[in-house]
């Protein structure tokens, strides 16, 4: 094909005519390594030296091979010999009884057989050598600048003999540029290598993925069989990174790598698309059943737990799938659509797999609305609280007021917080709606005149902002609310972040004197052991227990045993939800404080509130003060109108 022609002049040097022959060497060397430089292919470079060895001088043959990773030899360039030796020479073993290049390469210095009818180092190949006239063979090892053998340059005759003099000159002054060029090959190969694969892991990375994924399409697209891709992410990993810091972050991806690649088969490609998230190509696949076999594989493989630096850390894995051609051959789409059920898996309760469905399209544009209206109403401050009487049990006192948010959607009308602050989360729009809610009940609450408290709802979001603190202090400044007024309503997944700051703030806030709630207590891990390390002022019990207390004895216990445990600890109790006299009355038999639900109050307008003040709840409260509830937060709103609860 392209081969090169040998160098100019090299056919009429001569042997022996010294200085001809040196200037040609001379030549030969230069025309190498500019071949090298301009990034010729190293088999094209080793064709030009073979040839223009040929031409210097022609008695000889001249053969170049590298030495692989794996100590087998490889053919780069022998243009004179025949195409069936060459496949016999390609891929035999270094050996030290492997012909004139197998041995040379073994020893690691020039092996010269004079005749390779008698020479032992030839038993197993003159059977090759002999039928096409190669008589004698001389080869030097070729050497990396470290020393290692990366290949052997020989020179074969048609009659039996020594090397000449002659010889160890033409090899003298070729081996060096031989070694620039198979190490410039190796070094390239290295870099591409490198542009393909993920560094941490050695998986291949996003850029081969896509490479490998487009080609399954094609194939799948060409009307053969189908294919899947399965996105993988670690559930919680950014924790990992936080808490144990980023060594034991690597050396887990390190792991998860090495646990995907042995979940997959030899044609399915792993790869690393970025920080936690990797992928699997399966193309042929004959059957969903195998798809489904190899994602439950990748979430069981993550269910042992990794054991890195005495750490012990349970990380799960999310699948999210997507085929084609059921979900299209367009690699974008199909992306998209895995990334749609991994989101949708991880929201079931990570460690498991969903493949992807129109409804999980369908559910995604409506958050995506969700998400842009949600924008606009925090761009034009859409948003309103309700604040929810917390009444003392066996007084029937308002205590405190909690603050919930309502958004005033134009078409949809009021929506529920339930429907929207998880999205307000994900967006980062929490912190600005946050904060102007927590602005807005102080601001209200100074209005009241009176001593009852107001509770504000902070999201684990808002713990993230570094001056979180400060606008606590700034609205309580700003508005005038003394701090003990103020409660501050947090789950536990705030406490889950594990975060230094978090206690920090949580104290300092207690110290300032707000007091500190554990909203929906029950609900999430419920560790008893932050009772004790965090500084809650009163926890409240989740209202799911609340519903359920006079059907389940399961749940009556669990609640009983929260009020005992709290006044333990000295810590007010609160339950959620109360809605029937049968409910109030078991709670304040069990010691309950505070209480919370429709039976005493709906969610209401702030300018309802005032009218709550100085009115004892002791008969209203028992007695089906709840229809009040109606006047407020309970559609249809336009029942409410006017009514002014107690
Ligand atoms: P939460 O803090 O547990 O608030 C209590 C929820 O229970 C409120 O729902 C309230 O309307 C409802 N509720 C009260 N009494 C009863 C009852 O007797 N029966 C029933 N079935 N429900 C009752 P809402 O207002 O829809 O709020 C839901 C959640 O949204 C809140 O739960 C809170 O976690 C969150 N939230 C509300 N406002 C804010 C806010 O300003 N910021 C943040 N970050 N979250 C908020
Ligand atoms: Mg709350
Ligand atoms: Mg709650």
């Amino acid at each position: 094909m392209n081969s090169p022609r040998p160098l100019a002049g090299a056919r009429q040097v001569r042997r022996a005519t010294d200085g001809d022959t040196l200037g040609a060497l001379r030549s030969l060397q230069h025309a190498m390594l500019e071949s090298v430089a301009t990034g010729r292919p190293l088999a094209e470079v080793m064709d030009l030296l073979c040839r223009s060895v040929e031409a210097i001088e022609p008695e000889v043959i001249c053969s170049v091979l590298a030495v692989d990773r794996s100590s087998r030899l490889r053919h780069l360039s022998s243009p004179s010999l025949p195409q069936h030796y060459i496949e016999a020479i390609d891929g035999l073993p270094v050996g030290p009884m492997a012909g004139s290049c197998g041995t040379a390469a073994y020893l690691g210095h020039p092996v010269a057989v004079s005749d390779i009818a008698a020479d032992p180092l030839w038993a197993d190949y003159r059977q090759f050598a002999l039928p096409i006239g190669l008589r004698a063979c001389w080869s030097s090892p070729i050497k990396s600048s470290t020393g290692r053998v990366i290949g052997t340059l020989a020179l074969y005759r048609r009659t039996t003999g020594a090397p000449e003099a002659f010889d160890h000159d033409i090899v003298e002054s070729c081996l060096h540029h031989c070694a620039i060029a198979i190490e410039h090959e190796e070094t390239r190969r290295r870099v591409s290598e490198l542009a393909f694969r993920d560094a941490l892991t050695g998986l291949h990375n996003r850029a081969s993925f896509q490479a490998e994924a487009e080609q399954a399409l094609r194939v799948v697209a060409a009307g053969v069989g189908a294919a899947a891709i399965h996105y993988i992410d670690l559930d919680d990993f950014k924790g990992v990174n936080d808490t144990l810091g980023h060594r034991v972050g690597d050396q887990l991806l390190e792991e998860a790598a090495r646990r995907l690649i042995a979940c997959a088969q030899y044609e399915e490609m792993v790869a690393r698309l970025g920080g936690d998230e990797f992928a699997v190509i399966q193309p042929a696949v004959a059957s969903r059943t195998e798809v489904d076999t190899l994602a439950a594989r990748i979430v069981a493989a993550f269910e042992a737990p990794f054991d890195i630096e005495d750490n012990r850390i349970r990380i799960g894995a999310s699948v999210g799938i997507a085929m084609a051609p059921a979900d299209g051959c367009d690699l974008v789409a199909i992306l998209r659509k895995a990334d749609l059920a991994l989101y949708e898996a991880k929201g079931e309760g990570r460690g498991r797999y969903r493949f992807f469905t129109p409804e999980i399209d369908a559910a995604l544009q409506r958050r995506r609305v969700l998400e842009h209206d949600l924008r606009l109403a925090t761009e034009a401050r859409a948003f309103e609280l309700r604040y929810q009487p917390i009444v003392h049990l066996h007084t029937g006192a308002t205590v405190a007021v909690e603050a919930l948010l309502r958004w005033n959607h134009p078409v949809r009308g009021v929506v529920s917080p339930t429907e929207f602050i998880a999205a307000a989360e994900d967006t980062g729009l929490i912190e600005e709606i946050g904060e102007w809610a927590l602005v807005e009940a102080c601001r209200a609450a100074v209005a009241w005149r009176s001593e009852v408290k107001v509770s504000v709802n902070l999201s684990c979001r808002q713990f993230r902002r570094a001056g979180l603190l400060q606008d606590i202090v700034r609205a309580l400044e700003r508005t005038g609310l003394p701090p003990h007024r103020l409660e501050l309503e947090i789950t536990e997944s705030v406490i889950l972040s594990k975060s230094p700051a978090v206690g920090r703030t949580l104290r300092d806030l207690r110290a300032m004197g707000v007091c500190i709630v554990l909203d929906d207590f029950g609900t999430g891990y419920s560790s008893l052991s932050y009772l004790r390390t965090f500084p809650f002022s009163k926890i409240k019990i989740d209202r799911s227990f609340i519903a359920d207390l006079t059907s389940r004895p399961d749940c009556a216990a669990i609640v009983r045993a929260i009020i005992a445990l709290a006044r333990d600890l000295g810590i007010r109790t609160t339950a959620e939800g109360i809605e029937t006299a049968e409910q109030l009355e078991i709670l304040r038999e069990e010691g309950c404080i505070e209480g919370q639900g429709y039976l005493f109050g709906r969610p209401m307008p702030a300018a309802d509130v005032a009218s709550l003040f100085g009115a004892g709840l002791s008969g209203a409260g028992l007695s089906g003060a709840g229809h009040r509830g109606a006047a407020n937060d309970a559609p249809p709103r336009a029942a409410g109108a006017g009514s002014r609860g107690i």
